[in-house]
């Protein structure tokens, strides 16, 4: 099912596109030059017209890479002018990114008059069950909460036109599939469905080939590859040492700098931000013990630069679209080889330059050598006198 594209290809096939060659409309033309894009990145200029065309495609892409506006800028322009009704559904796995794609329509769909709701669990049904029952064009929606909404029969999908599976490799892990087939199955099948997904196991062919017709495939980047912009460095640093070693390179950076951290450990991340507090360092954690308020919040915070340090569990590693992250340090190294790249993908996004630091020890490097393995890529090692192995 795969083009075998690889990004370099994909890049030089579609550096010389823009935006007007897609076959836009002029508000969503000027929408994009609000938003300062220049031009489409190599995923929208493959899917974007096909989408528009009404084909089902499968988009293998990892976060960064502008895949939300893939999928977005077509469903506008498909929505644009027509009847008050759901006419578009997008599932994701997790809150956080449902409510990125919520704010990409209501970016690109400035001044169309659509309504876009995000449906995602954790919060009151009340303000959800009244929007969905004042109608809306588009929703957003984690499966587990929607599937309540439909069994309450708030809302019904008669005139849904076009589905999304927005990362199906991650909502199959979360184990969605479940839900996903009962949501699936209250769609008529005269629809277009995209499906989108950074990696794609069997599972996620398998749900392709039952929900998607004659699927065109738009891959940007080999499977499991990292984004070109990102350095990537590995710190060897024996296992007590860690939190010291962060501190250090903390006091490295610049002003301007944010930095994700992640731990593997939802209590590491706590006591990550607690040694970062002693060392006189601010930072916040995000995991799922967090409230849904506390996880808003830390959010807001390091999206507006008050905190420049977020410490996460793999819950934020996915799908969060903060620019301007500088640094992602790897505290501990991720279990799943994937993981890397998705952790990685928070850096480096849409051509900015980012770095990637991995501090492993000594019961880490099998994991680190699986890394580079999927990734394609040896990791240049950097010893910092009195942090290295047997220091
Ligand atoms: P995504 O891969 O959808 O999470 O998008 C990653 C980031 O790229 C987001 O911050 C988008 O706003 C940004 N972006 C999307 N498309 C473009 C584009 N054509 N030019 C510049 N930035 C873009």
């Amino acid at each position: 099912m795969s083009t075998g594209l690889t990004l370099a290809q994909a890049e030089a096939s579609t550096t010389e596109i823009t935006f007007a060659d897609l076959g836009l409309s002029a508000p969503m033309l000027a929408s994009l030059a609000r938003a300062g894009y220049e031009r489409p990145t190599p995923i929208q200029a493959q899917a974007v017209p096909l989408a528009l065309k009404g084909r089902d495609l499968m988009g293998l892409a990892q976060t960064g890479t502008g895949k939300t506006a893939a999928f977005t800028i077509p469903i506008i322009e498909r929505l644009l002018g027509g009847p008050k009704r759901t006419r578009a559904l997008i599932l994701t796995p997790t809150r956080e990114l449902c409510q990125q794609v919520e704010a990409s329509f209501q970016k690109y769909g400035e001044g169309t008059g659509l309504d876009v709701i995000s449906i995602y669990g954790g919060v009151g049904y009340e303000p959800q069950t009244a929007a969905l029952r004042a109608g809306v064009d588009v929703i957003v929606a984690t499966p587990g909460r929607l599937i309540d909404h439909l069994e309450k029969q708030h809302v019904i999908f008669d005139d849904l036109e076009v589905l999304v599976l927005d990362e199906a490799d991650r909502m199959l892990d979360m184990g969605f599939a479940p839900q996903i087939n009962r949501i699936v199955a209250q769609i008529h099948p005269y629809r277009q469905t995209l499906l989108f997904s950074a990696t794609m196991p069997p599972e996620v062919e398998a749900l392709a080939r039952k929900y998607l017709r004659k699927p065109q495939v738009v891959q940007v980047g080999r499977r499991s590859q990292a984004a070109a912009t990102v350095r990537h460095y590995v710190y060897p640093v024996p296992k007590h040492k860690k939190t010291e070693l962060l501190v250090h390179l903390v006091k490295s950076l610049d002003a301007e700098d944010s930095v994700l951290v992640f731990t593997r450990t939802k209590h590491g991340a706590d006591r990550v931000v607690q040694h970062l507090a002693e060392a006189g360092y601010s930072a916040d954690a995000l995991h799922a013990d967090k409230s849904q308020g506390q996880r808003e919040q830390a959010l807001a915070r390091f999206k507006a630069g008050t905190t420049k340090i977020l410490v996460a569990t793999d819950i934020a590693q996915r799908g969060l679209d903060i620019s301007g992250i500088t640094h992602v340090i790897n505290y501990d190294v991720p279990q799943q080889a994937e993981d890397y790249v998705h952790r990685i993908g928070r850096t480096g996004r849409a051509a900015k330059e980012g770095d990637a630091f991995t501090f492993m020890c000594a019961d880490e490097i099998g994991m680190v050598r699986t890394v580079e393995r999927v990734i394609g890529q040896e990791i240049p090692r950097i010893s910092i006198p009195g942090f290295d192995f047997g220091t």
